[in-house]
């Protein structure tokens, strides 16, 4: 990806530029949705229509610093220098373009959210990510990620007894189980023609355990169009179903009692020639250390929402302790078995969901493992078996967002690495779901994650 805030300087026509312009008119784009991700993990945006789009293409649409300091309830927080003055520009990136087939005419850019004089913005969350990944290769490495996401398919129905909308699902199918897969059939085949039109390439697909549970994963991809890819699956995912008069939500506990939606985080880290996890050596040893010894910060990033602590429980297969184990489906760092001989092998963080902000997620697990790698941190004992059934010997990770806000506050290498701005902006956003949502009856929590995510 480029970094281009000159460009609206340059008199040189950019390639990039005339590219998009070419296929817009080709296939027929109206509109160019420029997209990204807030604080409270939700995915917003403004469009350019295509008359305009040479133009927004380089000098972004305006858009209120405010919009950074709002819930996921569009509830407006008190934040310094993200009041009612003030303008960044949303700035999409060039290398991003894709029309989106579940809105025939319309198109998407993964944006940056710029200053006006086109440097990023001290709360760009994209920007976080690139200068994570920044950072990372000054120790001479990429990460490479996928979010092995999980999501739950049915219709939105009005609540006989007059609350909330529910989300009635759209079957009662076993585990993978083969009729699963033709409730659902005519649903995936179209998710699936979508993601790949994007340029998203889809590895595996099955039904889920809880009723219309969905688990669908795209290709692992380096961080920063993982995250991207991410950003257009959630979309993707809740817009194919709206096509089709259907809902999907990739909340992550969106049925009480029932199986939670994650999105799994899988990581390999590169040097120039290969994956440095497959040596399995000390470096592997140090980013575990390092996920783990910020893990009850990092939650508060990777599980970003009310809902997500929900899900976190023991012997749910979503993790509920800060251990690793090869393979341990109940570790929050699984160890993964590669696939046949050319499989890479990887790490799995479990906690982890949809309802994350995916760039600051994937930039604070960098910033954790980095940190690992540099200390040499242990990531103590390997764990081979459920470590709920070890009471008390693991440490258990936070219940609740405010839990994990804490351990975030408390956390001074994150705390550093998210800045000031960010930092201030992130936990009045987050402290404020958690006081919106506390005392109201659970409908009203589910309701409104679905909504949104
Ligand atoms: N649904 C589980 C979760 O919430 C994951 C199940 C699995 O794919 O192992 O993370
Ligand atoms: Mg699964």
């Amino acid at each position: 990806m480029t970094d281009r805030p000159a460009a609206a300087k340059s008199h040189q026509p950019d390639p990039h530029v005339r590219r998009i312009l070419e296929r817009a008119e080709l296939e027929g784009v109206e509109l160019v949705r420029f997209l990204y991700a807030d604080h409270g993990g939700v995915i917003r945006g403004k469009a350019a229509s295509r008359s305009r789009l040479a133009e927004r293409l380089t000098t972004g649409i305006g858009h209120t610093v405010a919009m950074m300091a709002m819930n996921m309830l569009d509830q407006l927080q008190e934040v310094e220098h993200m009041g009612p003055v003030g303008e960044v520009r949303i700035v999409p990136d060039p290398a991003t373009y894709v029309p989106l087939p579940h809105a025939p005419g319309a198109a998407a850019m993964l944006s940056d959210l710029r200053r006006l004089d086109g440097s990023p913005w001290d709360a760009c969350p994209r920007t976080f990510l690139k200068d994570a990944v920044a950072e990372l290769a000054t120790e001479g490495y990429t990460l490479v990620a996928a979010f092995e996401p999980e999501f739950t398919l049915g219709r939105r129905l009005p609540d006989p007894a007059g609350g909330p909308d529910r989300l009635v699902p759209i079957d009662d199918s076993l585990c993978y189980a083969g009729t699963g897969f033709d409730t659902a059939h005519d649903y995936t085949i179209k998710l699936v023609r979508a993601l790949e039109t994007q340029g998203l390439r889809v590895e595996h697909y099955h039904p889920e355990l809880g009723p219309g549970q969905q688990e669908l994963s795209v290709r692992h991809a380096a961080a920063l169009r993982a995250a991207d890819n991410h950003v257009l699956y959630r979309e993707t995912v809740r817009g194919v179903a709206m096509r089709m008069a259907m809902w999907a939500t990739l909340a992550p506990k969106p049925l009480a009692g029932q199986a939670g939606n994650g999105a799994h985080l899988h990581l390999s880290l590169w040097d120039d020639t290969h994956n440095v996890f497959a040596d399995g050596g000390e470096v592997l040893e140090c980013f575990i250390g390092g996920l783990l010894a910020h893990l009850p910060a990092l939650t508060a990033l990777t599980c970003g929402s009310v809902n997500s602590f929900r899900r976190l429980s023991p012997r749910a297969w979503s993790s509920a302790y800060a251990v690793h184990g090869p393979d341990n489906r109940e570790a929050a760092v699984r160890i993964c078995s590669p696939l046949g001989e050319t499989g890479e092998p990887n790490l799995e963080l479990k906690p982890s969901d949809s309802s994350a902000n995916p760039y600051l997620s994937l930039g604070a697990v960098i910033h954790a493992g980095l940190d690992g790698i540099r200390r040499k941190l242990d990531p103590g004992e390997s764990v081979d078996v459920d470590p709920d059934t070890r009471p008390g010997r693991y440490q258990r990770l936070p219940a609740s967002l405010d839990e994990a806000l804490d351990a975030l506050e408390a956390d001074e290498m994150l705390m550093e690495a998210l800045g000031p701005l960010r930092r201030t902006a992130y936990l009045a956003v987050k402290r404020s779901e958690a006081v919106a949502f506390s005392g109201m009856d659970p409908s009203y929590e589910l309701f409104h994650h679905m909504r949104v995510f």
